[in-house]
């Protein structure tokens, strides 16, 4: 089976969240499930220097109104579809805006060519690459099975929702530029609110919707998740549905990973220590046998990181040390810099993105606080539970998905393997680290925990053969 994936970031070339691991790893993961996938992606600087060389297999004189190209390379055992389209995509700064964060006033523009191209694939442009079917990442990607629709293409297509906070709302002064017919701006169409949706139009017309794990599937249709778009998420139930994300188990490998101080397996679990004392002092932070948790999160108000600066003082009163790796929202910058003054040894700091940084976190720290109001997934939980860090997590989505509470009912049965709190709020955070400084006291309980954590799958291969199964289900049914 061959797929088109179109997103706009794929790991390693070009990464802002969650998303970029997504597209990056599910193509090697489908390769042994007998899908070959290429994926789509916008030629940003970055990107093109990192791939060199590579042949152009397509000249658009008109995509969108402008000159693009399409070239066709391998990297990192992706196979790759780069847009080149300078006047979009030819300049820095980041993916979706410049070096202050201000978005792009023509992201619109840049990611209708992107799903324009993509549609483009899908109908035929290259004559030795027809894929059996398209799949569409978050709102960049949702004019793409708009496209297809009007193209009438054959294929169907999937639109994955990573999180449904991002949804490409603009004004509907850009619909003609977007050259779709005039019947496409109507409500089963693109039209949102008055307004040009474009995640809401791949909800609308991709044949099949997925969200990045089951309870964010159902979230989503609940008007305080479903950000507006609850309504069709529910008109469109029978074809929801949920499916974990996995993560690159050889990126993320405590027992081979060359950002840890020492390397560690569930059965050598006191080489963490090692680590432990180098996280420490890479925070500045006391080196003591006490919980030391850490948080590794987008600094925002989704992440619930507003709850974890009010809450910061009461959890160092607890003697727990935290360690705090970070960057976003600024108040909440110079709240938590503001509390590790207060408190040297207790809390540490460090503003930016890190990534060797985050592995040596995840392979020291005791427990990783996850204290998000809606996660859709979610990594850091992951990776932690592979890595003995024990998550505290919001019972909601993927984290409640993912993490077995450590109940007396689970304790007893052997299973927990973290710990879930709700509602958000400092209150329940605070429980929550009480709750798991007192059973990290208990050293033989805490083990099992972290080894349960260890135990659980969490690779890739799980989740790509639910995928491999959807996609040839959908080209069943696509089959006239
Ligand atoms: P989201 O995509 O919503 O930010 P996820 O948990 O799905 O949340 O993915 C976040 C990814 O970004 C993880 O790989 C996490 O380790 C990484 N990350 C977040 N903040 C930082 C940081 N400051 N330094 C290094 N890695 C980070």
């Amino acid at each position: 089976m061959k797929a088109l994936s179109v997103a706009s970031e794929i790991y390693p070339l070009v990464k802002t969240g969650g998303l970029a691991d997504v597209a990056g790893a599910l193509p090697l993961a489908l390769s042994r499930h007998g899908v070959a996938m290429r994926s789509l992606l916008p030629g940003y600087p970055a990107v093109l220097a990192a791939i060199g060389e590579a042949e152009t297999v397509h000249v658009w004189t008109d995509l969108l109104g402008m000159e693009a190209r399409l070239l066709a390379t391998s990297h990192a055992g992706l196979d790759l579809f780069v847009l080149v389209c300078d006047s979009l995509f030819n300049r820095s700064g980041g993916p979706y805006g410049d070096a202050t964060g201000a978005d792009w006033p023509d992201n619109w523009l840049r990611f209708a060519a992107l799903a324009r191209a993509g549609a483009d694939i899908a109908t035929g442009l290259l004559p030795g690459f027809h894929p059996d079917i398209v799949h569409a990442h978050d709102w960049q990607a949702g004019l793409t099975p708009a496209y297809m629709h009007c193209d009438g293409a054959l294929q169907p297509s999937v639109m994955t929702v990573h999180n449904i906070a991002f949804q490409g709302q603009f004004a509907p002064s850009i619909f003609p530029a977007l050259r779709l017919p005039a019947v496409a701006l109507g409500v089963d169409g693109v039209e949102y609110y008055g307004d040009v949706g474009f995640l809401k139009a791949g909800m609308q017309k991709a044949h099949w919707i997925t969200t990045v794990s089951p309870a964010y599937a159902q979230e989503i249709r609940t008007p305080g998740f479903g950000m507006g778009l609850d309504g069709l998420a529910n008109v469109r139930a029978a074809h929801l549905s949920g499916i974990l994300n996995g993560i690159d188990t050889d990126t993320w490998d405590p027992a081979a990973d060359p950002a840890l101080a020492k390397t560690f397996t569930a059965r050598v679990l006191a080489n963490r220590s090692v680590n432990k004392r180098a996280a420490e002092a890479r925070f500045g932070l006391h080196e003591e046998d006490g919980l030391l948790a850490c948080v590794i999160s987008r600094l925002t108000w989704q992440k619930g990181m507003d709850v974890l600066v009010e809450s910061l003082y009461a959890i160092a009163a607890l003697g727990v040390r935290l360690a705090v790796l970070g960057s976003g929202d600024k108040a909440m910058e110079a709240a938590i810099a503001a509390a590790a003054a207060r408190h040297p040894g207790r809390i540490g700091v460090s503003t930016g993105y890190d990534e060797n940084l985050s592995h040596l976190m995840q392979g020291g720290a005791d427990a990783i606080l996850i204290p998000s109001r809606f996660e859709p997934c979610g990594l850091t939980q992951l990776y932690g539970l592979r890595y003995g860090c024990v998550p505290v997590v919001t019972r909601t989505g993927g984290l409640a998905d993912t993490v077995i509470d450590a109940n007396e009912a689970a304790l007893a049965a052997g299973v927990a393997s973290g710990f879930q709190f709700a509602p958000l709020n400092a209150e329940m955070l605070v429980q929550a680290v009480r709750r798991t400084a007192g059973v990290f006291a208990d050293v033989k309980a805490w083990a099992t925990l972290q080894r349960n954590g260890m135990k659980a799958d969490v690779s890739w291969d799980a989740s790509a053969r639910r995928y491999a199964e959807l996609y040839t289900h959908l080209i069943e049914k696509a089959r006239p």
